[in-house]
């Protein structure tokens, strides 16, 4: 009979263990409820790694008030800029992972930039928490209006005999139009002085006033100074031409097949911002991008608005993770 008391007792102290592990749950689940239901009770940030006038920055303006309205809470849009994107988006990897920072990244500051810096001093993968994908940009070969070259074939024979007297703007190493023109260069084998901006806002500025020679970049950046005529486009780094602007040829179009490049935009949160709140902040995103003060401006100026099935964080983590390697990957300078 002295089995049986000990297997008693045995079993209360299973249940008094077993009640012990879960307090911590217990405790954690009303916390977690609690935290939902008051978040957010303040404004929230959304960093722009880029200047004002970009397009990082155009599409967080675009999104930001439409957050808010989900939120009920403002989220106010700040630039912090340098080191072509990655000190803002250090800045937001650091924040207090509370919900109330976020950052607006892309292709160029949660994929290339590793490629680009062995110490960039953040993971894209590790240390941030994806929110949502905003926004697909096919990416284009821009000019100054006067740049001596009709086409792409012209450009590029241009652009090889005369590599020590042209240049190249940019957002700074690590960014899209870095990324975008490197591999660009690679692909022709000439290496230009690049001139760096702290958002292609600036650099635009400097290729319409023919400061610069030429310049990659995001379509929502390109498209009304295309149709200005202040400016010239030679190609769209795409499979398809782009129906903002239907005279770019694609670079295969234009013989230059392997020049293929797409930009995204995505909401990441620090790592460890608790599941709950982001999944009100994907909500915020998800409902953004479904209202027209969204969807047609961004359309209209070239972004592709994801659907509804791709704005997952599950979606936007899978994208991150295979951008990393094809960027390591296509930035490697081919051998001599
Ligand atoms: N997206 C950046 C900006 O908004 C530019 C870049 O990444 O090249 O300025």
């Amino acid at each position: 009979m002295l089995w049986f008391a000990q297997a008693t007792a045995l079993r209360r102290m299973a249940t008094v263990m077993a009640a012990i592990m879960a307090f911590p749950l217990l405790l954690a689940e009303p916390a977690a409820a609690e935290r939902a239901s008051s978040y957010p009770s303040r404004p929230l940030r959304l960093i722009v790694p880029f200047a004002k006038g970009g397009p990082t920055d155009v599409v967080a303006r675009l999104i930001s008030p439409e957050m808010a309205k989900s939120l009920g809470q403002p989220v106010v849009v700040e630039n912090i800029v340098g080191a072509g994107g990655t000190i803002g988006t250090l800045r937001a990897a650091q924040a207090a992972p509370d919900g109330y920072t976020l950052i607006l990244g892309h292709m160029g500051t949660h994929a290339a930039a590793v490629a680009l810096y062995p110490g960039l001093g953040y993971r894209p993968d590790v240390d941030f928490v994806p929110v949502a994908l905003v926004a697909r940009m096919p990416v284009l070969l821009l000019a100054r209006r006067q740049f001596p070259a009709a086409n792409l074939a012209e450009f590029v024979a241009y652009v090889r005999s005369h590599q020590d007297r042209i240049n190249v703007a940019h957002a700074g190493v690590g960014s899209v139009s870095y990324a975008s023109c490197m591999l660009l260069n690679h692909l022709l084998d000439i290496n230009p002085t690049g001139v760096p901006f702290s958002g292609t806002g600036p650099a635009m500025d400097a290729l319409v006033a023919g400061q610069v020679d030429y310049m990659c970049d995001q379509i929502v950046n390109a498209v009304l100074p295309l149709r200005t005529e202040v400016i010239k486009a030679y190609a769209v780094a795409g499979a398809d031409r782009d129906p903002s602007v239907p005279s770019v040829p694609t670079a295969a179009e234009a013989g230059l097949p392997q020049f293929q490049v797409e930009a995204w935009n995505a909401v990441f949160a620090p790592k460890d911002t608790p599941p709950e709140v982001i999944a009100i902040l994907n909500a915020a995103v998800v409902q953004a991008l479904d209202r027209p003060e969204v969807r047609e401006p961004m359309v209209g100026l070239g972004g592709v608005v994801p659907p509804r099935d791709q704005r997952t964080p599950a979606v936007l983590a899978a994208l991150v993770s295979s951008e990393l390697p094809k960027w390591r990957q296509a930035l490697k300078r081919p051998a001599p």
